[in-house]
């Protein structure tokens, strides 16, 4: 662990660490191999499945931003949830997940407990008769994503964990709407954390990636035996790159944050947005929980589009500098339908019980002029307005 702030693990982690040349931004270690010394005696890494200086340079970052004991850098975030689940649950154990969890999630907690690989519970986290009978049920994992997408819910992490607890129930928290910068749930009581690094984390939209990270040794050292054991690691480059973006996490997510701001307040104003989904307003349920366990309230937001459904197709059509598009946590602005896009795994019944409605429009708020972000908004609003 480092007792360093966060930006500055941020940016120093692999910093002026090679020996051979004394280069000040470490080497990417592309092979896939490495020599034994000697017939017998095992080097430090064999094989990059396994282990690689790059990725774990990338591991040791993440690790220490969330104050944990060690991590596992992945193929992309659905490749992390996958391993934690491999690791920990079998055909008898229990999952406790959120019904209004990232679609991705749904589908792989869903599909595999189907099979009969592990037994999965979709509940109402907040609601706390369904989170009470479902630790009755002596649970072995509970997942949390907070906020949540699309609908930014919060939970509070350090009353459920402390519950969990009480049941030898571990908590596993999906911390990518937030990054370290803005939330760390290890502190507040959890076990593991896992992000999309494809997000904020690389924050540049030209990378699938992910992390998980442990608050145990142990815990760190069997998720990487599981790791090679079913190959869920990421590649070198991959790994190059995220930690090329991770060295501007902190002044990324302020702009984010300054961003996400003045479009919320825009968005206010407008005739054409009906509810709108974000835990800085002090309308919202998760409002008091997220100024206690965030250090920020994020530049994720979603609306309800109050217009008709051509309305709605004019207003994305129109749209120049929020790009139609999954993902969220690049430099530029994206906005998404989560009905018909991120959220399609789920059937409409999943959907409507998770309050995901086909008038629900996501944002990505980027890192453009906020000036310009306000006059495309202004400029896609008149065009659908104009339409009725
Ligand atoms: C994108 C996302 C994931 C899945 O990560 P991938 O890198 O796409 O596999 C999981 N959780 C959340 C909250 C996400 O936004």
């Amino acid at each position: 662990m480092s007792d360093k702030q966060l930006a500055t693990i941020a940016v120093r982690t692999g910093i002026d660490v090679d020996s051979q040349y004394n280069a000040v931004v470490s080497p990417i270690y592309l092979t896939s191999t490495y020599s034994f010394p000697a017939l017998g005696e095992l080097p430090q890494y064999d094989y990059s499945r396994s282990g690689n200086p790059t990725r774990n340079t990338l591991a040791d970052a993440l690790s220490d931003m969330e104050g944990g004991a060690g991590a596992v850098v992945t193929s992309c975030g659905t490749s992390a949830m996958n391993l934690l689940v491999s690791a920990l649950l079998g055909p008898n154990d229990l999952l406790v997940a959120p019904h209004d969890c990232y679609g991705g999630s749904y589908r792989l907690f869903n599909t595999r407990a189907q099979k009969g690989d592990f037994k999965v519970l979709f509940i109402d986290q907040a609601d706390p008769d369904a989170l009470a009978a479902a630790l009755a049920q002596k649970p072995t994992l509970l997942w949390l994503e907070t906020p949540s997408n699309p609908l930014v819910r919060v939970i509070d992490i350090e009353a459920i964990s402390q519950q969990a607890q009480a049941v030898d129930c571990q908590v596993a928290v999906d911390n990518t709407f937030l990054s370290p910068l803005l939330q760390q749930p290890l502190s507040l009581g959890a076990d593991f954390v896992v992000h999309s690094t494809t997000k904020y984390i690389n924050g540049h939209s030209d990378v699938v990636g992910g992390v998980l990270i442990a608050k145990q040794q142990s815990a760190a050292e069997n998720l990487s035996w599981w790791a090679n054991c079913i190959g869920a690691t990421g590649a070198p480059f991959d790994a190059y790159l995220t930690l090329r973006g991770l060295r501007t996490l902190a002044p990324r997510m302020r702009m984010h944050e300054e961003n996400g701001a003045a479009v919320l307040a825009y968005l206010q104003q407008q005739p054409l947005v009906g509810t709108i989904y974000h835990p800085s307003l002090p309308t919202h349920p998760g409002h008091e929980i997220a100024k206690r366990q965030q250090r920020g309230f994020g530049s994720m937001m979603s609306f309800e589009f109050a217009g008709t459904d051509p309305q709605l197709q004019l207003f994305v059509k129109t749209l120049q500098l929020f790009s139609l598009a999954e993902s969220l946590g690049g430099t530029e602005s994206l906005i998404a339908h989560p009905a018909s896009m991120t959220h399609r795994a789920m059937t409409d019944e999943a959907q409507r019980a998770a309050g995901i409605s086909t008038s629900l429009l996501r944002l990505s708020v980027g890192l453009e002029d906020p000036r310009d972000l306000i006059a495309d908004l202004t400029h896609a609003f008149t065009v659908a307005q104009e339409a009725c």
